[in-house]
């Protein structure tokens, strides 16, 4: 038997299948996907790689066939169905087979299991009273003290006794050894959500609820696999939705994968799927240990689980028996993956279905233009949810002029009517949130003279000011204490900014004094702990004010809060990509929908320099048709997703003449393409973040009608600029780039 390894170096020029014997004493374990340790190249070198298949007989000089070592130890087996998914987003993105193999691995690794001891009293009560007696005379105080606590509770945690008893490990083995007592050993499942008893509320579907759960399983009943995108508001009942057909998926003995953006994966959102689905429900996100993600895993594994929910990766649970993936949310840009390969878990989740045969549902308030244009194309199955369960209505928008409120000599951070209506909300007691875009949220340092922005060194970003005295770069770390001398002009009037939510939580505090305001942003929730503890704080009312980034816009759903402020809408209308207008758009209607979600209506406020923007204008009215058709012809004219495709090019390297030259080259390998009639081409410019921890940074976008076009483009730039042996350049690429470079 011969088997196709892929091996785990990620490079090019090695990535194929490279084919190995299995000797006949390893015939009954190795199976594909399996992770072995093979002897590579000249000097038999032992590395590992996955086997992607295997067969009887190979074309290569079997003399020259070197055998399998072994199954690598403490390795994870690919499923079939993920070796699968990993040469799609290969094909697809653009990778090597074994970073597409890693990327799809849940666990790579095998993690010890946890071990929990319990310590048993192995005797009645009057005989440990006995003993601890005897103990006492004796002086033995740590064995008395144990002794005295089994009475009470014959079954305890070793690790309480060791640890807050301050008992040691050789008194207990002393009790042991007598007879006494007993130490019992089980593993346990290191689980990364406790559940306190949740309650279930079971409601009756709404008449549009109804139609959806019924179409999707007359669908099914049919033997019809169907995409179905539900474009409701917030509160309009999706998650309702999502769990009746997730809870028809398991009465019909399949599994379902809920993808959640990680900022949403909040307690109040899970508890809903703990109260309805109890312990079955399995959560991953990137803040878990190896070992509470290898447990997770196990649990799948081991049939314990029918519903996983988790960011991106959650799409890679190898379940037994897939029905259905649900994604919430669907708009959002955290699906895209940021490091190579770049998939989009909304392709990938299609690719998924499709494998297992099981039923894709995406959902948003704001449905990207990708899936919407589907939708109107046919493509996708399109439910609309038009009402607020809850009884109330969408809020009142405003939009405020900035303009306008400067030449009436209003130079606060607040419009009139938002102070008004801050105002207002404080005397009543009721909450507001005041929202800034992230990019309107790290201080800078300039001169007062000349203007000159304080750089870091080593990034193309102005270092922010931090309360203790230092500058700082976001991206490298950089760190160099505060002057007030200005390195261009000499002058002493360098200043900092403050960070936005800090500059905004210090207004507020001047012009509210009495209000009591939280404030929620990178800073101010460094561990996981401290977002669940502000989140809850607001909710629990302890505040009048929550101030903060994206962060406090996801999915939460404050019963209190009536007033919403967007601080500067324009910080999100002015970035460079094409995506801008899309991304403004979301953000002020989702945030926007923060308000009034109890029982007493909303209020939003949009501040900004560009009232006439068509963002801003279809958000007022919250109107997403109107803006979808105003975007989409846009997109249409310029060619751009989802019309069109688009491939960005990334070329970086450590000095800048070099990087220049190398994107001139690979702009002119462009031109000379037998196709180069149909396809665009923009650049090389510099990246909008031209320098990242001293690397230089090029991009080249390539626009197509046709995505294979782009494929082919990466192909020809890939083969090509492998033969210049590349060692301080690289080249990167991203297929319909949700950011930009
Ligand atoms: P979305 O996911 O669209 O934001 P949810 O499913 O969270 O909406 O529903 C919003 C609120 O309405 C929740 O409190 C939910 O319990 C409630 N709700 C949903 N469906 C119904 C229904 N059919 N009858 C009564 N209340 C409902
Ligand atoms: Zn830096
Ligand atoms: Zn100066």
């Amino acid at each position: 038997m011969y088997a196709e390894v892929i091996v785990d170096i990620s490079h090019e020029k090695l990535d194929r299948p490279f084919t190995y014997r299995i000797p006949e004493s390893l015939a009954s374990v190795i199976e594909e996907g399996s992770f072995v340790d093979i002897p590579f190249g000249a000097g038999n070198k032992v590395i590992g790689g996955y086997v992607i298949r295997i067969k009887d007989d190979t074309d290569y000089d079997k003399g020259k066939i070197k055998d399998i070592i072994g199954i690598a130890k403490g390795s994870v087996k690919a499923d079939s169905i993920l070796i699968k998914l990993a040469s799609f987003i290969r094909k697809t993105y653009g990778s090597t087979q074994i970073n597409a193999l890693k990327t799809v691995m849940p666990v790579k690794k095998t993690v010890k299991r946890e071990v929990r001891k319990r310590v048993i009293a192995l005797m009645d009560k009057d005989r440990l009273e006995f003993l601890a007696n005897e103990a006492g005379k004796k002086h033995r105080n740590a064995q008395e003290r144990l002794l005295r606590e089994l009475i009470k509770y014959p079954d305890m945690s070793y690790s309480f006794i060791t640890g807050k008893m301050n008992v040691s490990a050789q008194t207990i083995n002393a009790l042991v050894k007598t007879g006494s007592i007993k130490i019992e050993e089980e593993t346990v499942y290191r689980n990364p959500v406790k559940i306190d008893n949740p309650k279930d509320i079971s409601v009756s579907l709404s008449d549009e609820q109804q139609i959806i759960v019924d179409d999707v399983n007359k669908d099914l009943e049919n033997g019809e696999r169907n995409t179905y995108l539900i474009h409701g508001i917030t509160g309009s009942g999706k998650t309702e939705v999502y769990m009746r057909l997730i809870e028809d998926r398991i009465n019909e003995g399949k599994q379902a994968i809920l993808l959640i953006p990680e900022i949403a994966l909040t307690y109040q959102n899970l508890m809903r799927f703990y109260a309805r689905f109890g312990d079955r429900v399995s959560v991953i996100h990137s803040k878990m240990t190896a070992g509470e993600r290898y447990d997770q895993y196990l649990k799948v594994k081991e049939g314990k689980v029918d519903i996983m929910i988790g960011p991106r990766s959650a799409l890679f649970t190898p379940f037994e028996n897939l029905g259905i993936v649900v994604i919430d949310e669907e708009h959002e840009s955290s699906y895209k993956a940021d490091n190579m390969p770049k998939y989009h878990a909304r392709e990938v989740a299609a690719k998924l279905c499709e494998l297992t045969n099981s039923v894709l549902v995406l959902g948003s308030a704001t449905p990207s233009l990708e899936s919407y244009y589907k939708a109107k194309n046919g493509e996708y199955k399109l439910y609309r949810l038009n009402n607020r369960l809850t009884g109330n209505t969408l809020p009142n928008v405003y939009v405020e002029d900035m303009r306008a409120e400067l030449k009436d000599g209003n130079k606060s951070v607040f419009s009139r009517r938002l102070k008004k209506l801050i105002e207002e909300r404080l005397n009543k007691h009721e909450q507001i949130m005041l929202f800034l875009n992230r990019r309107g949220i790290s201080g800078f340092v300039s001169c007062r003279e000349c203007g000159e922005v304080v750089k870091c060194p080593h990034c193309d970003v102005s270092l922010s000011y931090h309360r203790d005295g230092t500058l700082k770069c976001h991206y490298c770390g950089y760190e160099t204490p505060f002057s007030n001398i200005c390195s261009k002009c000499g002058s002493d009037k360098v200043r900092g900014f403050k960070a936005g939510t800090q500059m905004i939580e210090d207004f507020v505090r001047k012009e509210f004094p009495h209000a009591l305001t939280l404030r929620m942003d990178a800073d101010s929730t460094k561990k996981e702990e401290d977002y669940e503890s502000i989140l809850s704080r607001f909710s629990n009312r302890e505040a009048d004010i929550l101030i903060g980034t994206q962060m406090i816009v996801k999915g939460h759903d404050f019963k209190g809060v009536t007033l919403v402020g967007i601080l500067a809408a324009d910080m999100a209308l002015n970035a460079e990509d094409y995506r801008a207008g899309e991304r403004a758009f979301q953000q002020l209607v989702q945030a926007g929908g923060r308000a009034g979600r109890g029982e007493n209506a909303g209020e939003v406020v949009i501040q900004t320099y560009q009232p006439d923007h068509y963002a801003v204008i279809h958000a007022k009215n919250q109107d997403y048709d109107a803006f979808y058709e105003e975007e989409i012809s846009y997109r249409r004219e310029l060619m751009y997703p989802p019309v069109g495709n688009l491939l960005g090019i990334q070329i970086t390297g450590d000095e800048e003449k070099r990087v220049v030259k190398l994107s001139k080259v690979i702009a002119d390998m462009i031109d000379k393409l037998p196709f180069r009639e149909d396809i665009g081409k923009i650049g090389p410019a510099n990246a909008t973040l031209s320098k990242k921890c001293d690397i230089y940074r090029r991009v080249i976008y390539i626009k197509s009608l046709s995505y294979e076009n782009l494929i082919s483009v990466k192909d020809y730039i890939e083969t090509e600029t492998e033969k210049f042996n590349l060692t301080r350049e690289s080249v990167m690429f991203d297929f319909n780039p949700m950011n930009g470079f």
